[in-house]
């Protein structure tokens, strides 16, 4: 017989170490910085190799996650950045990480399955900070998974992408990096959002620093009279 009432408790199966050692710059969905890393470390006693028998047959996998940086507190109506961080939309309209039971669920693609010494999936185009704890794992089926033609509310396309310009003295840091192709490709990709809170957009002279790998990377959106609003990264 079930039991509506019952409570239910998660234990995570897995952390990640993730590129992003903070959650300011983030991109707010997967797959918008393919070049973002990760490393999903099995925990005991799910770091059991025979659990991921057969999941290197698939480029893509579901990560149902917990967001442990977000208060438990909720409410019914939240202001989605993607609407200018004003409008009002029911939670389960939304991605929101303020959500009951703070579940969130990405879609990551799996480069590949290490079991010996240690048990971990290489990952990439996740969207998530460091330590984020993983409650399940499951293979992403594009037959059963995939709708092109579906309506998406409020967000029916990606997010605008900026263009992005290194000052010389950011070049030359780059340089020096063995990661530099991967990590130019990663800031590329996540200042292209804007990460700027949507209350400070008009503030263009502001500076900001979003945390990558090791890296604080330095940058100011700049609006340029021919190409708009330009992403200029001074220091790394
Ligand atoms: N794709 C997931 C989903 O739809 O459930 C996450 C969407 S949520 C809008 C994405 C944001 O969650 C990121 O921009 C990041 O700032 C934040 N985030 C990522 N990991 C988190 C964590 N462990 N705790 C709290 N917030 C997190």
């Amino acid at each position: 017989m079930s039991d509506n009432s019952a409570n239910f408790s998660l234990t995570p199966v897995a952390r990640l170490e993730s590129d992003y050692p903070d959650k300011f710059g983030i991109p707010r969905q997967p797959g918008l910085a393919s070049a973002a890393r990760g490393r999903l470390v099995m925990l005991p006693p799910f770091d059991d190799p025979l659990a991921l028998r057969g999941l290197e047959g698939f480029s893509h996998l579901w990560l149902t996650f917990i967001f442990h940086q977000t208060s438990e507190r909720w409410s019914p109506l939240v202001r989605p950045p993607r609407l200018g961080g004003n409008a009002k939309i029911g939670v389960f309209a939304s991605r929101s990480t303020h959500r009951p039971n703070r579940l969130g669920l990405s879609l990551v693609e799996l480069v590949a399955v290490h079991t010996r010494p240690e048990v971990y999936l290489e990952l990439r185009g996740h969207d998530l900070v460091d330590d984020t704890p993983v409650v399940d794992i499951k293979p992403y089926l594009p037959w059963a998974d995939t709708r092109p033609d579906a309506r998406a509310g409020f967000a029916p396309t990606a997010p605008a992408c900026y263009p992005v310009e290194f000052s010389a003295d950011a070049e030359a840091q780059l340089a020096e990096r063995r990661d530099r192709d991967s990590l130019r490709k990663l800031i590329e990709q996540v200042l292209a959002q804007d990460p700027r809170p949507a209350y400070r957009k008009g503030q263009e002279s502001r500076r900001y620093g979003v945390r990558l790998r090791d890296l604080d990377v330095r940058f100011q959106a700049i609006e340029d009279p021919r190409h708009g609003l330009v992403m200029r990264v001074f220091e790394l």
